[in-house]
């Protein structure tokens, strides 16, 4: 370990310890101690048991692909959702501490939820993950990309003999956007992503990589499903052959 990598660590666990002074280990909804969100009150959480097409919400389709007067219009084959925000509290309050009170520790049960229910599908298994990625500036701001540690998480759990490989290089985010809860109307989100997403690398051998793949993208959650549609855009446009969103919650 050199120094540069020893001070890093220390400096993380001191993150950790302060954290832990902050925000002591309770479970947000039971407050047993021990984790931020326990194994009872994650099992408890109701999953989604219906899901719709993610343009029309009108079709029901198996796991939540687009339906067939969609499909032709749009570039997503479907989003998947664990669990509904209405229905489960709990998971959109722990999505929500894990995303703007910086608790990374809640990717490892959102992660697991995630892969649970996912698993119980028939989508087709991809050949990677992708992370929705954050614009560089709010990547710093935050300090991590939740999607990111998402994936990972729901990766170790998935298939854990196995482990998909999380392809977080792949798409950057070249346009900074308003959060999306901060704009309003489905024009105006749609205007405010168009172009958003572009393909990190020209490299040839990343451009092989993709042809003809299929992806599930990792999202914490989706409410119209604009980001997800246009990151699916960029990665068809690069030759990808199916993208699935693949959420925590809508
Ligand atoms: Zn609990
Ligand atoms: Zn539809």
């Amino acid at each position: 370990m050199d120094m540069h990598s020893s001070i890093r660590t220390a400096f993380l666990r001191t993150g950790e310890f302060l954290a832990d002074l902050l925000f002591p280990r309770v479970c947000i909804d039971c407050r047993k101690k021990g984790a931020y969100l326990c194994d009872s009150c994650l099992d408890a959480a109701p999953r989604k048991r219906e899901h719709t097409c993610p343009f029309c919400t009108s079709v029901l389709t198996p796991f939540g692909q687009t339906c067939f007067s969609c499909a032709p219009k749009h570039s997503l084959d479907g989003i998947f959702a664990a669990v509904s925000f209405r229905e489960a509290s709990v998971i959109a309050q722990s999505i929500h501490i894990f995303k703007y009170e910086y608790v990374r520790e809640l990717a490892t049960p959102l992660g697991a939820l995630l892969a649970e229910t996912a698993s119980k599908t028939d989508l087709p298994i991809p050949d990677f993950l992708v992370p929705v990625p954050l614009h560089t500036w709010r990547n710093r701001y935050r300090g991590f990309n939740q999607s990111s540690l998402l994936a990972k998480a729901f990766a170790s759990s998935f298939m854990p003999e196995l482990p998909l490989v999380v392809r977080d290089n792949i798409l950057v985010r070249t346009r900074f956007t308003l959060p999306q809860a901060k704009s309003h109307g489905a024009k105006e989100r749609k205007a405010n992503l168009k172009n958003a997403f572009s393909i990190r690398s020209k490299n040839p051998f990343v451009k092989k990589s993709l042809k003809n793949k299929t992806v599930w993208l990792i999202d914490d959650v989706a409410t119209t499903g604009a980001t997800l549609e246009e990151c699916a855009k960029t990665l068809k446009k690069a030759g990808v052959k199916k993208v699935f969103g693949i959420v925590v919650a809508r």
